[in-house]
């Protein structure tokens, strides 16, 4: 393969020059490590992907169709992630694999901009964000994320994004600008405000009050901007006092929207997520077995009582701007601001499934790479 195929660096990297064969790809990746805290032990692969833009199986429910992911694996290791088990698709392990070995696909802005621009393509939504974060860490080197949106700029193409990483304000100034030409929104997820629950269960991410302080900064400059409390997990961050907390700075921070889902354990996870129960909160342990006993979601009254803390009272969000709402092309379930209407006492109006719904429809799903 041609040298230049892949990212050059300067004096940002170490290690040997290693390759790696993936499966699925018909090049060898090459291997690389940096010279950051954030990445010790962390083996970045990078890739040429033969397509960017990924089509959501059409039995999924999300109502989006596209979707655009340029790392697979997550630094930010989540121990809920629901997206750990598609790191087993490329013969790697959900566990630590997902975390320290990921795969960089160094050619997806330009891969998607030429997708975009074949005659066949009809313009619809793209969601990033959908299953690993496009704003981890490395993304501060790589720059793929900012490459895509420059790209669906150019196609004046409707997008959306969700991350936990404030790193997408450095890419406000090409939002807002793709904001005039088609519909854009952003979502920060923030399941905890409790430093210990946070560093316990989402280690290597940035601090959640960053998170709700880059919500505020995105309304600001225009670019609309909800957020996500998920998942909530019984015992740990789904004291009502505590998503209150979360709901009502996220008013203050300006949200247009705001949703929230009980977690929920497939496949692999449930074992990580026992395992880490077992080390850090023994004392649960019985309590989940229970909730958990027949598979993957706590019983239904259960996620209930506990979602029912994401609770806005009406009329509180930021309305979201008329003209997006007038196209339909939102950021799909979540609870939405607005002036409300009579007889809507205590919600957002919004009454299509919750985003909880689209995400763990993405859980099911092994093609949105
Ligand atoms: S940030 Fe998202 S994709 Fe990354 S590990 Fe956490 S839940 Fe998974």
């Amino acid at each position: 393969m041609c040298e230049h195929a892949f990212v050059r660096w300067s004096d940002l990297e170490v290690g040997e020059d290693e390759r790696r064969q993936l499966p699925g790809y018909r090049d060898e990746s090459r291997v690389r490590r940096f010279k950051a805290p954030e990445a010790v032990d962390i083996r970045f692969m990078e890739v040429r992907a033969k397509s960017a833009l990924n089509r959501v199986p059409t039995a999924s429910r999300v109502p989006f169709k596209w979707t655009v992911n340029p790392y697979r694996g997550c630094t930010h290791a989540c121990v809920y992630c629901f997206a750990r088990p598609t790191h087993e698709y490329l013969g790697m392990g959900a566990g630590r694999d997902f975390e320290r070995e990921v795969v960089v696909k160094v050619n997806a802005p330009e891969v998607l901009r030429s997708e975009l621009s074949r005659p066949s393509w009809r313009g619809e939504h793209v969601a990033l964000g959908t299953n690993t974060d496009p704003y981890q860490w490395v993304e501060s080197r790589y720059k793929l994320t900012r490459g895509i949106w420059e790209a669906l700029l150019e196609a004046r193409n409707p997008c959306s994004i969700l991350t936990k990483s404030p790193l997408v304000l450095r890419d406000a100034d090409l939002l807002r600008r793709i904001g005039e030409v088609a519909d854009v929104s952003a979502c920060l997820s923030v399941p905890t405000l409790d430093e210990k629950a946070w560093r316990a269960t989402e280690p290597h991410t940035p601090h959640p009050r960053a998170r709700l302080e880059a919500v505020a900064e995105l309304n600001r400059q225009g670019v609309p901007t909800g957020i996500l409390i998920s998942p909530l997990m019984p015992g740990i961050n789904d004291g009502p006092e505590q998503v209150e907390r979360i709901v009502e700075l996220a008013i203050e921070a300006g949200a247009v929207a705001i949703g929230g889902n009980t977690l929920f354990l497939r496949g692999a996870v449930r074992d990580i997520f026992f395992d880490w129960l077992r080390s850090q909160r023994p004392d649960l342990v019985p309590r989940y077995e229970q909730l958990y006993r027949r598979g993957a979601y706590a019983p239904q009254a259960v996620r209930d009582q506990i979602q029912s803390s994401v609770r806005v009272p009406s009329g509180r969000l930021k309305p979201y701007p008329e003209a997006i709402e007038r196209s339909g092309a939102r950021t799909p379930g979540l609870q939405r601001g607005g002036e409300g209407r009579p007889g809507e006492a205590g919600v957002a109006r919004e009454t299509r499934r919750s985003l909880a719904a689209v995400i763990e429809d993405q859980s099911r799903q092994q093609a949105l790479f």
